[in-house]
């Protein structure tokens, strides 16, 4: 019978803790019930390096009922990462892994139609959200302008869909010959191939507590997300160059003419100007190559993504 994991990655979330914990032990107790899932089968929290009683929390659970896992980051390392260590251990146990957020808002009720795609045959399940009515307006905006942005940068991503996501052994073990530091993990699952379907739910609000995303972090993570699977932003340089020199000898043929017909122009302000536009797209396209020797950098380190202090198992 199938083992099924779920791996949900907690930041600061005693809140929420509790009321995630009693949901999801009664969705496993019912597939149990049903023979859809082994008795093997595991709710993992990943502590990742919370500085409240989520941990705590997590070892009384534990302690309570052997169905709840539990896995302590030594320290915050962020939601792909803790994500990650939990998918790693999780691949060792169990058939397949969903991976969930502790906030409640991957609605658990779509469990169901996952596990019947993975009895389909499908290796990867993405839970895709039917609507954003529940977000604010300019986290819907944002957010779809990214996908879009990172569509016509040519990164392959499923529209609107985050890591509440079902991955089977299979796919794990794929997933974890992708060694990379700066961790996207929902843009390397449509690279590892194999059958996948969407499942789509309802995204609710979170259920408590505050979100751990604030825009600073929401930000950088976008960026993350499009350095690393694009090098589109590399090629604007040459783009960039190409057309700021086309038009400087525009201009310079323009100079020319207006010399020869003794027309001397006092001329600072085209000067002032260009000099401040060519300045000003020379540092931009330098930011943009630094970011990315900046990731060539982080990559060459192999430093390791997470570092776990303790398994409950
Ligand atoms: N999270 C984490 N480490 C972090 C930040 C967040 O493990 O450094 C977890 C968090 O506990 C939650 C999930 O990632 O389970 C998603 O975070 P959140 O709900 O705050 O993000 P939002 O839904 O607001 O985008
Ligand atoms: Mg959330």
């Amino acid at each position: 019978m199938l083992t099924l994991w779920i791996v949900v990655p907690c930041f600061n979330e005693e809140e929420v803790l509790p009321e995630t914990a009693s949901r999801l032990s009664a969705l496993m107790k019912e597939l149990m019930y049903e023979n859809r899932i082994s008795g093997e089968s595991r709710v993992c929290f990943v502590n990742d390096g919370s500085a409240d009683s989520t941990w705590e929390k997590i070892r009384s659970l534990h302690e309570s009922d052997p169905l709840f896992a539990g896995l302590c980051l030594s320290r915050n390392r962020g939601h792909q990462n803790a994500l990650l260590a939990g998918l790693m251990l999780a691949r060792t146990h169990a058939d397949a892994v969903i991976s969930m957020d502790a906030d409640l808002q991957d609605d658990p009720g779509a469990v169901r139609a996952f596990l019947e795609q993975y009895e389909n045959g499908c290796d990867i399940v993405y839970g895709v959200r039917s609507s954003r009515a529940s977000d604010s307006f300019f986290k819907r905006s944002s957010a779809e302008s990214f996908y879009r942005l990172m569509k016509f940068l040519g990164a392959e991503l499923v529209f609107n869909h985050a890591d509440y996501r079902l991955m089977s052994r299979r796919a794990l073990d794929a997933l974890a010959e992708y060694e990379e530091v700066n961790l996207f993990l929902r843009g390397i699952a449509p690279q590892l191939g194999f059958r996948s379907a969407c499942v789509e739910y309802e995204r609710a609000e979170r259920f408590a507590g505050k979100s751990k995303y604030p825009l600073k972090k929401m930000l950088s993570f976008a960026f993350d997300g499009v350095s690393s699977f694009s090098v589109r932003p590399l090629r604007a340089a040459l783009v960039l160059g190409g057309a700021a020199f086309a038009v400087s000898i525009v201009i310079l043929i323009y100079c020319l003419i207006r010399h020869l017909c003794g027309k001397t122009v006092s001329g600072w302000t085209s000067l002032g100007v260009s000099i401040w536009a060519l300045g000003g797209l020379q540092l931009l396209m330098i930011g943009v190559v630094g970011e990315y020797v900046g990731k060539v950098y982080l990559e060459t380190k192999k430093r390791p993504r997470y570092i776990i202090e303790e398994t409950l198992l």
